[in-house]
């Protein structure tokens, strides 16, 4: 079985299709794992959830989600944050809305567990360091956890009880074994590693193996859209930026 292991789509259509031909092309997947923030920042919440929903994909809720359906309050958002989430809460359709109400905070999917923040707080909380990362591994119940909503990409090991922390590097074939870690895949719709093009894993069960790829796609239509429906400026900028 392979994986499509994707997270932080946020609206950007260009991205997330470059992200499915280029796993398609290098040998294709069966199932797609998504890691949560479907939608936010970007123009197109609807295209990108019919895309996941014709991939059969198992998709978590982020916290830009849970706020575009009104489960929760966008006060901890930025301005620019704050002003997409609101363009998005009111161009959701409601069958779109009620697709990401349906969707769990948590999913195993052996041997993994997808969340978007960290298992001790689902939908908000960022895996960053060895307290959350510890934390999370205290409450997982499969080998391996993938996490999303930093937009940064690592693999972090547990070593003891202590974690370490190792590069995610692009391209290159990580074996997996007994050792139980968490991953991120980095974000598909607005890197925040100072690379602006979309990051993505695929992960391959029979071999046992996970490989991070990064592809190239039409950023400048996707900053056209957004332009087209007002989105604030610095919401464009940053995709040139990567952060
Ligand atoms: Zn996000």
């Amino acid at each position: 079985m392979r994986a499509l292991i994707l997270s932080d789509i946020h609206s950007n259509l260009e991205a997330l299709t470059a992200v499915i031909d280029d796993a398609t092309e290098r040998g294709g997947f069966d199932s797609l794992w998504c890691l949560g923030d479907t939608v936010g920042y970007g123009p197109d919440p609807g295209p990108c959830i019919k895309l996941l929903r014709q991939h059969n994909a198992l998709p978590v809720l982020g916290n830009h989600d849970y706020v575009a359906i009104g489960k929760a309050s966008a006060e901890d958002f930025n301005y620019a944050a704050k002003a997409a989430i609101e363009w998005t809460a009111n161009n959701l359709s409601p069958e779109d809305a009620k697709y990401l109400s349906g969707l769990p905070t948590v999913i195993k999917a052996e041997p993994f567990t997808l969340v978007h923040g960290t298992l001790r707080d689902h939908v908000n909380e960022y895996l960053l360091e060895r307290d959350t990362a510890l934390a999370t591994l205290d409450l997982l119940e499969t080998r391996y956890c993938a996490v999303g909503h930093t937009h940064l990409p690592f693999i972090c090991r547990e070593d003891g009880n202590k974690t370490t922390f190792i590069e995610f590097a692009e391209d290159r074939e990580y074996n997996l074994d007994e050792e139980r870690l968490i991953i991120n895949p980095g974000s598909v719709g607005q890197p925040r590693d100072r690379n602006p093009r979309p990051s993505y894993a695929l992960y391959d069960s029979l071999e046992s193996t996970i490989q991070r790829h990064r592809v190239e796609y039409r950023i400048q239509e996707t900053q056209e859209k957004m332009r087209d429906v007002h989105l604030p400026e610095y919401l464009i900028d940053r995709l040139n930026q990567g952060i």
